[in-house]
């Protein structure tokens, strides 16, 4: 099996790191965040597109660029209600010296008026109807009284006053949007408007949880005893969806590598994220089975938490290309936080979206010192008080309650040992409203 897509360095680099059993031995070395992440980026391509209907365009990206077959509007159209004239007609008029015209049919919405205006003629018109033949102005209703057959006329109006002309929306033969666009609701709207109903956009991955771990009892369910609920999924396919991605069906599977296995090699999803078993204890079968079905690219990685995550690839199945694999350890803000770093990019970047992290961020003080270590990239939660930014004491990366009370997260880069006691530093929101 090939996997042309990724460059050669990065496959010697995995073999190196992939032959041999990490189980119970530890990690003899751990990669950079930067090189995975660079290396994804360099993998991970927008998947082919697909055919959506405009109700459901909103969020997605579009796969092709869309051109105008027809101008908006397609006829001149009254931007006032009032009534259509012969500009010219109108010179003098005034509140002193009205005009006289004489008021020949109406033309609303829909519903033209079928003659021509002649001079000294007027027609009933209503904003968004046409503008009939021989009449280039409309004047507004707010000015004229109607006396029967008689339009009095008390101001003069331009010759083409509060007319629309034929695409002053939208021009015939224009790109209206580009490839690579996130739809909004006016983009929705104006593919409306000239008249496409089915838009290119390009394919949402499909993720599969594989959530492992014989202590899990389903999401939501009293923990007892040893066994816990399981709580990364729900994270995970929040995650998961914020990120454009759709969820197959998730399972919790015990931790017996057969099971495993035939998951990782049936599930027709382009990326598989995994939870539990990714470390080196004698439970942790992933990272072999990765490497046995596919390619365990990266495995261990220099940061925490998180540093027993890792990255593959497995080979396509029916409907897929090569299927992502991300392999994330148990612990719950190891979890989320290999997510952010690794699967949440790649996701983005195969939905054809930025991989860049999607939350607001935020410049401010740091309360107290963070201590990291150089060559490690930390992900330290942090609460935001009075303005400073507070490291949220407890690093253990089973403390999922941490995230919860934290406003966010600062990251330390791998060059630094850490940053001191009032350093501007940029926090990653967890929420788009920036806290008060
Ligand atoms: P593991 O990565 O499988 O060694 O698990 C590390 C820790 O995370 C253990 O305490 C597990 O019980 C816990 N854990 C594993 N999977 C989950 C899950 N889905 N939800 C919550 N905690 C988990
Ligand atoms: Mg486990």
């Amino acid at each position: 099996m090939g996997f042309p897509s990724c460059p050669l360095t990065f496959r010697m680099e995995n073999e190196r790191l992939t032959t041999r059993d990490v189980r119970m031995r530890g990690f003899a070395e751990r990669v950079d965040v930067e090189v995975v992440t660079d290396f994804l980026a360099g993998c991970a391509r927008d998947l082919p597109s697909e055919s959506v209907g405009l109700l459901a365009c909103v969020g997605r990206v579009l796969a092709e660029e869309v051109r105008a077959e027809v101008d908006v509007p397609g006829f001149a159209r009254s931007a006032m209600d009032g009534y259509a004239v012969r500009g010219e007609d109108t010179f003098g008029a005034s509140e002193y010296d009205p005009l006289r015209l004489t008021l020949v049919g109406e033309s609303m919405p829909g519903h033209p008026f079928a003659g021509t205006v002649g001079a000294g003629q007027a027609v009933r018109i209503m904003t968004g109807a046409p503008v009939p033949e021989g009449a280039d102005a409309v004047v507004m209703a707010e000015v004229c009284e109607e006396d029967g057959d008689t339009l009095r006329l008390a101001d003069a109006v331009a010759p083409h006053k509060h007319v629309g002309v034929p695409g002053e929306d939208i021009r015939v033969g224009t790109t209206v949007l580009t490839a690579g666009r996130r739809l909004r609701p006016q983009d929705a709207g104006l593919l409306s408007s000239i008249g496409v109903a089915e838009i290119a956009c390009v394919r949402q991955p499909r993720v599969q949880l594989v959530i492992t771990g014989d202590e899990l009892l389903p999401p939501g369910t009293r923990p007892e005893g040893p066994r816990i609920a399981d709580s990364n999924s729900v994270v995970l396919g929040a995650l998961a969806e914020r990120d454009g991605g759709v969820l197959l069906p998730h399972v919790i599977l015990p931790d017996r590598p057969e099971v495993i296995a035939d998951l990782l090699g049936t599930a027709p999803a382009d990326v598989l994220l995994v939870s539990g078993g990714s470390s080196v204890g004698i439970e942790d079968h992933a990272p072999r089975l990765v490497a046995e079905l596919g390619r365990l690219d990266f495995h261990g990685v220099s940061m925490r938490p998180s540093s027993p995550a890792g990255i593959g690839r497995l080979p396509a199945v029916d409907g897929t290309a090569e299927r992502f694999v991300f392999l994330l350890p148990g612990n719950p803000v190891s979890c989320l936080c290999a997510y952010e770093f690794f699967a949440g990019p790649t996701l983005r970047r195969l939905g054809g979206r930025s991989s860049a992290w999607p939350h607001r961020r935020i410049r401010l003080p740091l309360a107290r010192k963070i201590t990291s270590a150089i060559g490690r990239t930390d992900y330290v939660r942090v609460a935001i008080e009075e303005g400073r930014v507070v490291p949220i004491a407890t690093s253990g990366a089973s403390i999922l309650s941490s995230t919860v009370r934290a406003a966010g997260a600062v990251i330390v880069p791998r060059e630094l040992e850490g940053m001191p006691e009032g350093a501007q530093v940029d926090v990653v929101l967890y929420d788009d409203e920036v806290p008060g």
